[in-house]
């Protein structure tokens, strides 16, 4: 579905699908967007979307796990601007702001698992400052929030409705707490001062611009089949996700930032494999001979995981298109194109949700009970 704050009214006016009118705030461009954690995965590739369409984006990372090469990338477009700011402090960005995507926290679980107090903060102090930023300048706020919001589900497979089943304070809950308190106090917001909240649920997603060393599965799949080490399969390899393509998943944030719906409404993609399925997959792909190694699964680890999108469907029209068979390929593609960099960090992935472990001690173990 094409932007629907931008439709056209006849009288040439832009007016949001509710018939709300929607005026430009900065000449020369349809909106003016400020994206937390514009400089990682996700984010880089939303600012990109807003760009094409001729919005202009406001970027603000402390680069904690982003990448200086995806704000270099984006500097390239007229209206692109960057804040280097941590969003758990008063940061500033000044002039008026249409729109705030809040995308800033760590999100990989080593990378949460490294900075579990950083991770706490994005998801409060930093959620409660993008809101004020949004409430200051009557904006629509659009919350990345998470499946992990679901725990380890005991429902199957996911609406909106269910509530979860979350370790309040096993290692992972450093993430899923965060995000839980994002999610109520976004929709206090909402209900209490009447900020233009929506709050979207992201599934595992995944493709170019990754880091080949963020510890997360399709990544360290992908970087250990073409250096050809071992594939390292967490528990059994049983437990299942749902993979979601980076550009299907940012169109239905951008249709999320341009609607009204507070939600949360899941946005992911529903076909669910096992992690031995994808690795097979992986495998084919590349024309791999890696190994599979497994090892123990971490504590808390979601055995099972599909989103039901009927909500983003009905309230969005969005749907994902591109299949897992075509988004790995590209995915593949980009990480070939950096040896070296996949090289580096070959090593660093395998046991990189296991801190402070003996992999290989863990490895053998293992294998002997196995
Ligand atoms: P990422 O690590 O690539 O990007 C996160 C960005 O936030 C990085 O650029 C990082 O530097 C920045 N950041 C972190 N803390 C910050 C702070 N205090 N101040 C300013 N910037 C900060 O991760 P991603 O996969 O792109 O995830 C983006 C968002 O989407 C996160 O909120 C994550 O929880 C959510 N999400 C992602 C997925 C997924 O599969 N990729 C799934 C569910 C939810
Ligand atoms: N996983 C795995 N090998 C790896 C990394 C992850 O088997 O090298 C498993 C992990 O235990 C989990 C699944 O893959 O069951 C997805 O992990 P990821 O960190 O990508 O995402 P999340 O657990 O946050 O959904």
């Amino acid at each position: 579905m094409s932007c629907l704050r931008h439709r056209c009214h006849p009288s040439g006016s832009a007016i949001s699908w509710l018939g709300r009118r929607v005026v430009p705030s900065v000449k020369g461009f349809a909106m003016r967007v400020v994206v937390t954690g514009g400089a990682g995965f996700l984010g880089s590739h939303l600012c990109e979307k807003l760009l094409e369409r001729g919005d202009q984006v406001v970027c603000v990372d402390n680069l904690s796990t982003g990448q200086w090469e995806n704000v270099d990338r984006l500097r390239g477009y007229q209206g692109f601007g960057f804040v280097e700011a941590d969003v758990t402090t008063d940061f500033p960005v000044f002039g008026p702001v249409d729109a705030v995507a809040h995308l800033a926290s760590p999100a990989s679980p080593p990378d949460y698992h490294r900075l579990p107090l950083e991770t706490l903060a994005a998801g409060s102090r930093g959620t409660e400052n993008a809101l004020e930023l949004a409430r200051r300048n009557g904006s629509r706020f659009v919350l990345a929030s998470t499946s992990e919001i679901y725990g380890d589900p005991l429902v199957h497979p996911q609406t909106e409705e269910y509530w979860g089943n979350v370790n309040s304070i096993g290692r992972r809950s450093v993430y899923d707490e965060s995000k839980r308190y994002a999610e109520a106090v976004s929709m206090a917001y909402r209900r209490t001062l009447g900020v233009d909240v929506g709050v979207i649920r992201i599934f595992n997603t995944y493709g170019p611009r990754m880091r080949p060393q963020d510890g997360r599965v399709v990544t360290s799949f992908i970087t250990q089949a073409l250096t050809g080490t071992p594939l390292t399969i967490y528990g059994a390899g049983d437990q299942t996700r749902s993979f979601c393509y980076v550009d299907d998943l940012v169109r239905g944030i951008v249709a999320m930032i341009d609607s009204d719906a507070g939600g949360p409404v899941n946005l992911g993609n529903p076909i669910e494999r096992t992690m031995l399925e994808l690795a097979e997959l992986v495998l084919r792909l590349t024309g791999s001979k890696s190994s599979l190694e497994f090892h123990p699964l971490p504590q808390d680890d979601p055995t099972r995981r599909q989103p039901d999108i009927s909500l983003a469907g009905d309230l969005l029209g969005w749907e994902p298109r591109v299949t897992a068979e075509e988004g790995l390929a590209r995915t593949v593609a980009w990480f070939a194109s950096r040896p070296a960099e996949l090289i580096a960090a070959a090593d660093s992935v395998a046991g990189a949700q296991f801190e402070g472990h003996d992999l290989a001690a863990a490895s053998s173990g293992m294998l002997r009970s196995a």
